[in-house]
């Protein structure tokens, strides 16, 4: 089969490698710089182990982050790593087709698609595809060209949250807070993070109090992220967002197929979104594999396994149904901004 990965991102190149190992040699297209990407802590879960011990760089990343939650035998349940230690070992042997976006699905007088034109320095060009998989993220052009819906939903709360190269007291810590919301730090040996829910106030509000009120709030709290919130020296390094989960009902159409983040954002709160998609790619490797020359049931197949994995995961999505502890405002001592 033909197969285009549109995305050389985690989990687009974590595809290729399993399909190469199954014997298809697919073609990633990638619109960075080989090696470009943006630097960040971050959690690889459990769920994206399998895959990426297939692959084979998954003692890599463990040696490279610091293990969340070791247990006696010697496994983990999660890792806190700099991202890019990921990404390099992917990327690494990997033919992709750097520097060329993927900019146009093409399609048959039936409306298969059956393949894509992609741009790059040197022109445009088109390629056949069997499958083209949409691994180009959470605001996935293939999936809207493709006309597959995908429902945005705003969380109830706004995320405040901080980088630092100092290196965490831990790798992870999380505490509720008064309101239900929560407060959390990942701590790994360049650096650390912290990120905690907080009324949608706006940007200006949410920074306006400064970054020594904000360190103070954040030892108070949560004391296992005093070490890595006192390299905070300035409000670049702090982010007010407000997040949206996204999901999409269904997840392919004769020639085209959602993984990763083009078919599910899952809140922060999880932790879960790039481990489900590392298994997406894993499980979309192994059903092309056992349908050979059969595109349309190998997607299908593809749904049948994963749906009872990822559905469960976006109904009971913490963004949704917040676990309340106490009541639905924050006590004066969560709050923030502080109430002046
Ligand atoms: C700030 C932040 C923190 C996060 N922290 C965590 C965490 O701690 N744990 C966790 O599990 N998840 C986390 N996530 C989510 C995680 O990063 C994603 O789940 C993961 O990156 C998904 O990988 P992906 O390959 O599906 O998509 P992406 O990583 O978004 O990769 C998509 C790729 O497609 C490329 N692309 C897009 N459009 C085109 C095009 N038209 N042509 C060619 N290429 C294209 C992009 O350049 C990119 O390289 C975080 C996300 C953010 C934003």
């Amino acid at each position: 089969m033909n197969i285009v990965i549109a995305g050389g991102g985690m989990v687009g190149m974590t595809l290729a490698h399993l399909l190469r190992r199954r014997g298809v040699e697919p073609v990633v297209i990638e619109r960075m710089k080989a090696g470009d990407y943006v630097p960040r802590g971050y959690m690889l879960g459990y769920q994206g182990f399998d895959p990426l011990q297939e692959v084979g760089v998954l003692d890599e990343v463990r040696r490279g982050g610091w293990d969340i939650a070791p247990r006696e035998d010697g496994s983990t349940v999660a890792v806190a790593v700099e991202v890019g230690i990921l990404l390099h070992a992917l990327a690494r042997d990997l033919p992709v087709e750097y520097e060329h976006s993927l900019t146009d699905l093409i399609r048959a007088e039936d409306g298969r698609i059956v393949g894509v034109r992609i741009e790059g320095a040197a022109g445009s060009r088109e390629l056949e595809a069997d499958i083209v998989v949409a691994c180009d993220g959470v605001a996935s052009r293939v999936r809207e060209m493709a006309g597959l819906e995908a429902r945005i939903e705003p969380l109830a709360d706004a995320t405040l949250t901080w980088m630092s190269s100092t290196p965490g007291e831990v790798s992870f810590a999380m505490a509720y807070l008064s309101d239900g919301g929560h407060i959390g730090t990942l701590g790994w040996p360049q650096g650390s993070a912290g990120w905690r829910t907080i009324e949608k106030v706006g940007e200006d509000a949410a920074l306006a109090p400064g970054v020594e009120a904000m360190k103070e709030m954040w030892t108070r709290l949560l004391p296992e992220s005093a070490k890595g919130v006192s390299g905070v020296t300035s409000l670049e390094q702090v982010r007010y967002g407000e997040p949206r989960l996204m999901s999409a009902p269904v997840w392919w159409k004769p020639g085209v197929v959602l993984i990763g983040d083009s078919a599910h954002f899952f809140g922060p709160e999880t932790g879960v979104s790039s481990g489900l998609g590392l298994g997406d790619a894993q499980a979309l490797a192994e059903a092309i594999a056992q349908n050979p020359g059969d595109p349309d049931a190998a997607c299908q197949s593809y749904e049948t396994w994963r749906a009872p994995i990822i559905r469960p995961y976006e109904a009971m999505d913490p963004g949704r149904q917040r676990m309340q502890t106490g009541g639905t405002t924050p006590s004066p001592a969560d709050r923030w901004p502080p109430a002046s």
